[in-house]
């Protein structure tokens, strides 16, 4: 369920260059913290940039809506620092990138940033793989918290988020008319493990909160996650359908 705590943002200065996501990277990076009421220093504040599929503390934080929040060592304000953290998972091949929203001027200058991420692990990469040819990197790219947090889990779960985005649009074209794309955002719920259903949130867009669920037959899900993923031509058109990194049912709305 996407994080609802909304504590305020905090300020930061980087003091290394922006290429601080570099594959030897540590998960934590001190960043020069400063507390966005009382203006205090945050000495020694971890901010967590990288997030390892093994990292069951920074996951747990950012389910929890607490990763990156932290608590003036002053005036004891709870401040969320939102700067960008990439969810990195070598063994499957899995990159997902979250850079907020408000600190990217467009979608396309967000991709660049992925699209040098990836540049860089893979200049990385060179040698160390020489034994045999890498196998492509699944690379998604989010621009809120709550994106993040359901790609993330998605991927954990081994769902193909393309194939869920695209079932999000048909439950959003519902001739009913029953959930409406401007005012509801639908989210993978991760929360209800069923295996019988592929579950979803309904947020309303403006308050933040629950306003409804929904769900599809897993069925609905497999067959078409085998329609598309069998066929080198629907392959394509599923390529077709989500360019780039930014991987979301407003593509298709
Ligand atoms: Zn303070």
């Amino acid at each position: 369920m996407p994080a609802r705590k909304r504590p305020v943002t905090g300020g930061a200065r980087r003091p290394a260059r922006r290429k601080s996501l570099s594959p030897a990277a540590a998960a934590a990076t001190i960043f020069e913290l400063t507390c966005p009421k009382c203006g205090a220093a945050q000495p020694g504040a971890k901010v967590t940039t990288v997030l390892r599929p093994e990292d069951a503390d920074g996951l747990a934080a950012l389910l929890k809506g607490t990763l990156n929040v932290f608590t003036c060592a002053k005036c004891k304000t709870p401040f969320r620092l939102d700067s960008p953290v990439l969810y990195r998972d070598d063994a499957r091949r899995g990159l997902i990138y979250f850079t907020p929203g408000e600190s990217v001027e467009t979608l396309e200058r967000a991709e660049k940033q992925v699209t040098e991420l990836l540049e860089t692990l893979l200049a990385a990469e060179d040698g160390a793989t020489a034994a045999g040819e890498p196998t492509a990197i699944t690379c998604r790219l989010t621009l809120t918290r709550s994106q993040f947090i359901e790609k993330v889990m998605l991927w954990r779960n081994e769902l193909d988020d393309r194939i869920v985005e695209y079932v999000k649009c048909q439950l959003l074209n519902k001739k009913d008319g029953q959930y409406d794309p401007v005012r509801m955002e639908l989210f993978y719920d991760f929360s209800q493990p069923d295996a019988a259903n592929l579950t979803f949130l309904i947020l309303d867009r403006e308050s933040g909160q629950p306003a409804a669920g929904a769900h599809v037959p897993m069925e609905l899900y497999t067959e078409l996650a085998a329609t598309f993923l069998n066929d080198a031509a629907m392959r394509a058109e599923l390529d077709k359908l989500f360019p780039g990194y930014y991987v979301a049912v407003s593509r298709l709305l």
